[in-house]
């Protein structure tokens, strides 16, 4: 009686790891489906944070001499954020506060949550800068273009993307006079009842000091802080020093609990400083610029903060891994009931 012809005879290859033909295509097809399963849109968004992109977003702002709050430069820088902004497919406006008298802008670019569009968790970074030459010559790349460049680039990548709850991207205004414009928005959230769950603040984020520094200081809210801490050790190699309280400084610190009862906040800031400011040297001069930044750090620090956001927002899985999930389950019962015709066939 002549055997049957069978799937061990079909190809060398397959039958040296002794595998039919069809075995060998079936774990194939449950293979691809789980891996895509198993890189996470965290994953995916982290790996697109571009350092090139990143560089150019601190030398534009850069670019424009001086983004002290009362010049045309910050009107300028204002309106480059909101381009940006617009070009990544946000939807984009000026949140206007008043100082002194008269009226500035922050600047605020919103990804609608999907299931839960009234929880709000903010990322900001301040846009204006100051120097020994304020009026016309205030380069601000670390301080902080370094760190508008992080919530830029984290829009970019993140507008690809599908949250439960509602991103807001925040260039704030008017940093350098005391928080300004972080603090009238913080006011005007509580206020109006707005659920603001949490905030990220980059500030100054690209010097991380001689010697291939790569401390970054993390510090407010534990939860948060932990968080970033976590992921910087997962997709960095950037150390960590953390602290728990909510430090005065920057724009993180009126969405803090303390303050803003029922929100988080939380900072990161260059190296380990013993004090705030950090220990960039050209803090507040004019030469603030970006000779001194070291941007493989800073995207690191961009990574950081994507993954801790997006983790805090809960990204929905994107629609293309369940398809190929759900594919190559369709695909596994379509070639199993093919093989067992083919069977059938041959008895
Ligand atoms: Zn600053």
């Amino acid at each position: 009686m002549p055997s049957k012809p069978n799937c061990h005879q079909a190809k060398p290859l397959v039958g040296y790891l002794g595998l039919s033909r069809h075995a060998f295509l079936l774990l194939l097809l449950i293979f691809l489906p789980v891996r895509s399963l198993l890189a996470t849109p965290i994953d995916g968004m982290v790996g697109k944070i571009s350092q090139t992109d990143y560089a150019n977003y601190v030398q534009q702002l850069q670019n424009f001499g001086t983004r002290y709050y009362n010049t045309q430069g910050n009107v300028n820088a204002l309106t480059y954020i909101y381009d940006a902004f617009i070009g990544f497919g946000l939807d984009v406006g000026y949140d206007a506060f008043s100082y002194n008298g008269n009226s500035y802008n922050n600047v605020v670019a919103t990804l609608p949550g999907k299931n839960h569009p009234e929880q709000v968790y903010i990322v900001g970074a301040h846009m204006d800068s100051t120097s020994t030459a304020p009026t016309t010559n205030a380069p601000g790349a670390d301080d902080n273009a370094s760190g508008m460049a992080t919530v830029l680039e984290m829009a970019k990548v993140m507008v690809g993307y599908a949250f439960d709850a509602t991103i807001k991207f925040f260039g704030f205004n008017a940093e350098e006079q005391g928080l300004i414009g972080s603090k009238a928005y913080a006011d005007k959230a509580k206020s109006n009842g707005e659920q603001v769950l949490g905030m990220l603040n980059f500030d100054m984020i690209a010097y991380p000091g001689s010697g291939g520094g790569k401390n970054v200081f993390l510090a407010g809210n534990s939860g948060l802080v932990d968080a970033m801490a976590n992921n910087a050790l997962k997709y960095t190699d950037l150390t960590t020093t953390l602290n728990y309280n909510n430090l005065y400084g920057s724009d993180h610190y009126y969405f803090h609990s303390s303050y803003f009862n029922g929100s988080t906040s939380a900072f990161a800031i260059e190296a380990a400083p013993a004090s705030i400011p950090s220990h960039n040297p050209n803090y507040h001069k004019t030469a603030d610029t970006v000779d001194y930044l070291d941007f493989s750090y800073a995207s690191n620090v961009t990574r950081m903060g994507v993954a801790t956001l997006a983790g805090l927002a809960n990204v929905i899985p994107e629609p293309s891994s369940l398809l190929c999930f759900l594919s190559g389950g369709l695909l596994i019962i379509f070639v199993h009931t093919r093989t067992k015709q083919n069977h059938n066939n041959y008895s």
